[in-house]
């Protein structure tokens, strides 16, 4: 398949996005200003121990990770994407084997199962808290099916207890996409213990964001982990023992040294999400046509995004951009409706995922938003309503 297009002189320039906003969607220079010292620090002490592929600090990080979930293994990799990939690959279910995911993610989702040489079917999403449901999947399953892919998405659980027990009564592989959803929880436990495998992404937008790409799968099954290990590593656990083939998909060390940095304030900025989110949820409330992130009861929402929803979409956004506020839209276009899965998807309706692409808006939210700067989104989403 031909990816590239070719631009002129043969070479496509990286596209980067000028930020001219007062209030940018996302920012993370407060956070890595407030954690200078000790980020130098630990690039300082990777440069002078001279390892920088599978060492101490990654041995380190997998610990605490797994420690902080309570699951018994953690493998870093490469990226989120390959976390979900590797996790499908690790399972060995074979080419041309179904797997359930919801219409309404990042490609991500369903591009790591068509890698794996599966078919990703979408099953459309609950219309208030746009995650898959049992009753979504029910009637998607064939003899085909291996897997479930449950996506925690915007930081809000999918109803993984019940997913988890439709799954296990049918003998399917269930897999968390987490990468939205760090210690996101449901009934007091958190996403990444349901599924056999689950997939975390340190982007660095991310809830806990390395500087680069970074990914881990945790699980509780041992001889999943080792796999996940080797596939991550030329199918090798330690020098030239390629039992199996695999590929290069690594967590380094210096990215690894830096989110053990951060992994110990995580648990404050999630909070400080939590606190920006019920602020907005608190001033924006009471305005038609604008509705606000719902958190299904007994589930904690970690709030990756805030996303409200209404019919002047478009508006919306022009009318904040007019006023510095940048906001994003996740996402513009429900995954069975984007070219690689389109044909496949033709004759199948997507009510809820079709609406939501049109409806669908981020506003700028991140732990160290400052109040002043929230007031005015609230302000400003206040005036386009009502001013
Ligand atoms: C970010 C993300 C991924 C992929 O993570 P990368 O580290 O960017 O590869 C997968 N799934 C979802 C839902 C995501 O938001």
């Amino acid at each position: 398949m031909l990816w590239a297009v070719k631009a002129a002189g043969g070479i496509i320039p990286i596209q980067t996005e000028a930020v001219p906003y007062d209030i940018p969607f996302f920012s993370n220079t407060l956070q890595h200003n407030f954690l200078q010292d000790d980020l130098h620090q630990a690039l300082d002490q990777v440069i002078t121990g001279g390892q920088f592929i599978r060492g101490t600090n990654v041995a380190q990080l997998e610990r605490q990770f797994g420690e902080r979930l309570g699951v018994p293994y953690a493998v870093g990799v490469g990226n989120g994407t390959d976390a979900l990939w590797l996790s499908i690959q690790a399972l060995e279910i074979g080419d041309n084997a179904e797997i359930i995911t919801p219409a309404w993610s990042w490609i991500s989702t369903a591009s790591a199962i068509t890698r794996a040489g599966a078919k990703p079917i979408f099953a459309d999403v609950d219309p208030i808290y746009y995650t898959l449901t049992v009753e979504a999947v029910e009637p998607l399953i064939t003899s085909k099916t291996k897997a479930v892919i449950a996506v925690h998405l915007y930081g809000a659980s999918a109803p993984i207890r019940d997913l988890q027990r439709f799954c296990s009564g049918r003998r399917l592989h269930l897999i968390e996409d987490c990468a939205q959803g760090i210690l996101t929880s449901e009934g007091g436990v958190v996403a990444g213990r349901r599924g056999i495998c689950s997939a975390f992404s340190f982007y660095p937008t991310k809830n806990l964001g390395a500087l680069g790409d970074a990914g881990l799968v945790t699980t509780s099954n041992a001889s999943i982990a080792e796999r996940i290990r080797r596939l991550s590593n030329h199918g090798a656990l330690t020098r030239n023992d390629h039992i199996l083939e695999g590929v290069n998909s690594r967590l380094d060390e210096l990215q690894a040294a830096f989110l053990i940095v951060k992994l110990s304030h995580l648990a404050k900025w999630t909070e400080q999400r939590k606190v920006a989110a019920q602020y907005y949820t608190k001033n924006l409330a009471g305005i038609d046509d604008l509705h606000l992130p719902q958190t299904r009861p007994g589930t904690n929402h970690t709030f990756h995004l805030f996303v409200i929803r209404t019919s002047r979409r478009n508006e919306l956004k022009e009318f904040l951009e007019g006023r510095g506020i940048q906001t994003l839209i996740h996402y513009p276009t429900a995954l069975p409706f984007l070219p690689p899965y389109a044909s496949a998807n033709k004759d199948r309706e997507f009510p809820v995922s079709g609406g939501l692409q049109n409806e669908v808006l981020s506003l700028p939210l991140y732990p160290e938003l400052k109040k002043d700067d929230q007031d005015l989104v609230i302000e400003a989403v206040r005036d386009y309503y009502c001013g």
